[in-house]
């Protein structure tokens, strides 16, 4: 039997990813919706072929708690919004996947765990790329110590944001600029690769002066320390456009480029060309998480993962302040 999974928020990700990735999961479907937009509901309800029963907004999302139809609680709203939803979708006894990055600050994670917790729920953030093939072949190179000790990772995610009204430059919806949306994938892919974690940072940011940063960072630079003096660079940016990966190991080097995509990574590892078919995900991100419920077994990425993001997060955000100081993690 397929669980049934609400999606919250109905932008674009729910729309174009989510949505139509759940009409090809395996153990899971789209059961229910919630949105803050009527004309959403009727769209969306004919398109999936949604009850009316299933269908909430903000106001009455608590309802769920009722709703058999519902299993799991997929939050795709604004960042600063995660960690309300998380909260009240465990309180309803759902199961949850919160959308990166999973909240705005290390106190509000903490708060997500927890309630998770005492309600006897699962908790999963939406890192798709743990699923992706390639990006499995990076994860495995420090488990199985292929090319021998990793010295240096370079990971740089930065796209030129258009829209100056939207909620990505705005603080109190989006908790930062590039480093919440895309530079949490740099965070993410340096700890992966080196299969450790960072003991401290330093951090920069780059503001060109442009109108639409008023609120968030433009650019942010920062260098992460590993155990034994190893250490990684990232550039993050919502000005420029940058998409790459890159491991160096005593024994050779790998690299995605680009890398951090739906589809389309291209990269080797030493000598070998990496070559995946066609790979949804989303889907596999779903359809993962669906049967650590249904087996009762732990998530591939825990609230914890998205938690030692945050604390990065924070510690290049108190480097700023501290005029790039090292700060410990
Ligand atoms: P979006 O702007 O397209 O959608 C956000 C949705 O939230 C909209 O439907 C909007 O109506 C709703 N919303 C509710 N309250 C709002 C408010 N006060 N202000 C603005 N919107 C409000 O954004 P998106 O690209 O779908 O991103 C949503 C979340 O998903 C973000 O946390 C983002 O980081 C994450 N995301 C993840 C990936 C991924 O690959 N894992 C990709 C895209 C987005």
């Amino acid at each position: 039997d397929k669980l049934g999974i609400a999606l919250v928020g109905l932008g674009n990700y729910s729309k174009g990813q989510l949505a139509p990735s759940l009409l090809e999961t395996e153990h899971c479907y789209l059961s229910a919706i919630v949105t803050g937009t009527k004309e959403k509901e009727k769209e969306w309800a004919k398109k999936y072929n949604i009850p009316k029963g299933n269908i909430y907004n903000y106001e009455n999302f608590d309802d769920i708690a009722s709703n058999k139809d519902i299993d799991i609680v997929y939050i795709v709203l604004p960042n600063s919004m995660h960690a309300e939803f998380t909260i009240r979708a465990a309180k309803a006894g759902k199961h949850v996947i919160c959308e990166k990055p999973m909240a705005v600050s290390v106190a509000e994670c903490k708060a997500m765990i927890k309630a998770c917790d005492d309600n006897n729920v699962k908790l999963s953030i939406g890192y798709r790329l743990q699923f992706d093939p390639y990006h499995k072949r990076i994860i495995n190179l420090s488990k199985e110590n292929t090319l021998g000790s990793i010295n240096y990772v370079n990971a740089d995610f930065a796209f030129t944001i258009g829209d100056p009204t939207q909620w990505r430059l705005k603080k109190d919806l989006a908790g930062g600029g590039a480093l919440m949306d895309v530079g949490v994938y740099c965070i993410q892919a340096c700890r992966y690769s080196f299969g450790q974690e960072p003991i401290a940072l330093r951090a920069q940011a780059f503001n060109s002066g442009n109108e639409k940063f008023k609120e968030v960072n433009e650019t942010i630079t920062w260098q992460m320390e590993f155990p034994d003096g190893k250490i990684s660079n990232s550039t993050t940016s919502y000005a420029m456009s940058v998409n790459s990966l890159f491991v160096s190991a005593q024994k050779g080097k790998a690299q995605l480029m680009p890398s951090y995509g739906y589809g389309g990574i291209k990269g080797f590892i030493k000598d070998e060309i990496l070559e995946f078919p066609k790979f949804n995900q989303q889907q596999a991100q779903m359809d993962a998480f669906a049967l650590n419920v249904k087996n009762n077994t732990d998530s591939i990425v825990p609230g914890e993962e998205g938690l030692k993001d945050m604390k990065v997060i924070e510690a290049i955000f108190k480097s700023l302040e501290q005029n790039g100081a090292r700060i410990l993690i």
